[in-house]
């Protein structure tokens, strides 16, 4: 599963810090990730328990900052943000868009430890 092999590399990343940073317990992770990445926050939180269990983040709570679809629009000139990228501008109708944001890869912004 997609999701649990996200959540383990993620885990890595905070067993990391947690050596480096000497700190016992996660409360709070703040994940970021592209709509159209195709991350699912449900799968995500429910599969880090899994991962999470008996590690220094076990029962850490989850949140997502998830950035929105932007494509522009070379004949409106101008950038627009929506939920589902159909590969034409939502308001003249071109296809000369050029997709700018909502791909961007799962990543771990911050993280609340104690
Ligand atoms: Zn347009």
């Amino acid at each position: 599963m997609h999701e649990l092999s996200l959540c383990q590399s993620i885990l890595n990343i905070i067993q990391r810090y947690a050596r480096e940073h000497n700190f016992e317990r996660v409360q709070t992770l703040w994940l970021s990730f592209g709509r159209l990445s195709c991350v699912q926050e449900k799968a995500l939180s429910f599969s880090f328990q899994a991962v999470a269990q008996g590690t220094i983040a076990q029962g850490a709570e989850l949140k997502f900052q998830v950035y929105p679809v932007q494509i522009y629009c070379f004949f409106c000139e101008r950038t627009y943000e929506m939920e589902e990228y159909r590969g034409e501008c939502p308001d003249c109708g071109s296809s000369k868009v050029v997709l700018q944001g909502g791909t961007e890869e799962l990543r771990l912004l911050e993280m609340e430890v104690e």
